[in-house]
């Protein structure tokens, strides 16, 4: 079959399509790894394995499952909605938004430590600490395999604190959410804005999860990079992984480095933050996270990024935006700063759009892109309530052409069109 053809045919097939299981929605490259069909599984017929040029992905243990649908009900990947009832608090271009602060942790080390100025950790410590939480559902560093995550539940601040700082690389909270269910006490969620949107989503068919979570806590999110990308950084640090004894994505001041540690000899390498993400680590972000309309966590209570409309100074030990997105979000932030385990100003609410101009500009393109795929044959992720085509308008003539150009190229080089093969997905995972 000759390219055209293969377009041709895979659009008449799409017509028909609808995602039965989970393993179509990776092939289709629309899985973002968050885990929640891990949970959603009946069956448990479902782990999560890490395909180094993909990303965190669901294998089928046995491939005869029933096909109940569960797992693609919770995928964020293939959809996201939001409920506009309440209109009023849905800011042009960044979901719900109450309020707007910018500050950091109280605790200098949580601060340092951060990714941007420990407000999430400090958040969370609040929660577990004088509230009633029973602890902080969160992404950590795998100590045995540095450059790995895993889901853990911290209760204690030095727990909190060693989950601090972002890690670059894939992570699938949503595996906990069973867990979560068997907790006596509610759990602070923190995940990506995929992660709080899948908690969502399962909330639909496990209701009883809802009263199982204290607060739904979301960073920003640009996409996240496979372990492949992790594996470049390590080459440019001139490091292999087996040699590691710990590895930081940034943190250790704002932005911090990104820092390798060997184990024999406890040398030190390290990369900044520009060359670790800008030049390396953001080639490698998948192609569902480049579709996404939520980088800021639209679908939590409260959400956490980088201020970087005022670029970090020398030795800065960092603040964080946090956007307050509902009633409880904003109840626990007061409660927060008021026991003093945060450092807060309110702040205009377009120092959003001055410190994220790139995630503006990606949402901005969404429409005319999700249109090429459609018109391409390509399966594209479902979107409501975000105004993506009102976005899209008020882009320059030039650059809205340029979204619907430069996504013909891509499909067409890269072959979008086409699924990956299935064979890939087999426990081929490193
Ligand atoms: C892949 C990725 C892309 C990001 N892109 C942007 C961006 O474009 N713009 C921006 O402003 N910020 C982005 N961030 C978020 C940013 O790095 C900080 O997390 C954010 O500024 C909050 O900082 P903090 O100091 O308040 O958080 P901290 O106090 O350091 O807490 C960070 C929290 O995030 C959790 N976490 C870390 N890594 C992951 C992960 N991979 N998956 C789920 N949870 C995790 C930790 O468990 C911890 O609870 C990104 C983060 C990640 C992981």
């Amino acid at each position: 079959m000759n390219r055209l053809s293969e377009i041709f045919f895979h659009q008449s097939v799409l017509h028909f399509m609808r995602f039965e299981r989970v393993d179509q929605i990776c092939r289709w490259r629309l899985c973002s790894g968050c885990g929640a069909c891990v949970s959603a599984c009946p069956e448990r017929n479902l782990s999560m394995a890490d395909i180094p040029a993909e990303g965190l992905r669901p294998i089928l243990k046995d491939v005869h499952c029933r096909r109940c649908g569960r797992c693609v009900q919770v995928c964020p990947g293939v959809g996201l909605e939001h409920n506009r009832e309440n209109a009023l608090i849905f800011s042009g271009e960044w979901g719900p938004v109450l309020e707007v602060w910018e500050g950091y942790a109280a605790d200098p080390e949580i601060r340092y430590w951060g990714s941007s100025g420990g407000a999430a950790s400090a958040f969370a410590l609040y929660c577990v600490e004088q509230a009633s939480a029973g602890g902080v559902v969160q992404t950590g560093v795998d100590e045995t395999v540095p450059i790995r995550n895993r889901t853990c539940c911290s209760r204690t601040r030095e727990e909190i604190l060693r989950c601090s700082g972002s890690r670059y690389s894939p992570a699938s909270p949503c595996e906990f959410f069973e867990r979560i269910l068997e907790f006596s006490e509610p759990s602070v969620f923190v995940g990506k804005p995929c992660d709080v949107a899948a908690l969502r989503k399962y909330e639909k068919i496990v209701p009883e999860i809802s009263k199982k979570i204290f607060a739904a806590v979301s960073i920003f999110c640009a996409g996240t990079p496979s372990t492949e990308g992790t594996l470049v950084v390590l080459r440019e640090m001139g490091i292999s992984a087996e040699k590691l004894s710990s590895f930081r994505y940034r943190g250790g001041g704002w932005p911090g480095k990104a820092t390798a540690i060997e184990k024999k000899t406890g040398q030190k390498k390290e990369l900044t933050y520009e060359q670790c993400w800008g030049g390396i680590l953001s080639r490698y972000v998948g192609f569902r996270c480049r579709l996404c309309p939520d980088s800021t966590g639209e679908f939590a209570d409260i959400s956490f990024g980088d201020p970087w409309y005022q670029p970090p100074k020398p030795n800065e030990p960092g603040r964080s935006l946090v956007i307050v997105r509902t009633e409880r979000g904003r109840t626990l932030l007061r409660q927060a700063v008021q026991k003093g385990y945060l450092i807060l100003q309110p702040v205009s609410e377009t120092v959003i759009a001055r410190s994220q101009p790139s995630l503006l500009n990606k949402r901005r393109h969404l429409w005319g892109r999700l249109a090429v795929l459609r018109m391409m044959g390509v399966p594209s992720p479902r979107y409501g309530g975000f105004g993506l085509f009102r976005s899209w308008w008020k882009l320059p003539f030039s650059e809205k052409l340029k979204s619907l150009g430069g996504t013909v190229r891509r499909v067409w080089s890269r072959r979008l069109y086409c699924p990956l093969p299935s064979d890939i997905f087999r426990e081929k995972s490193c």
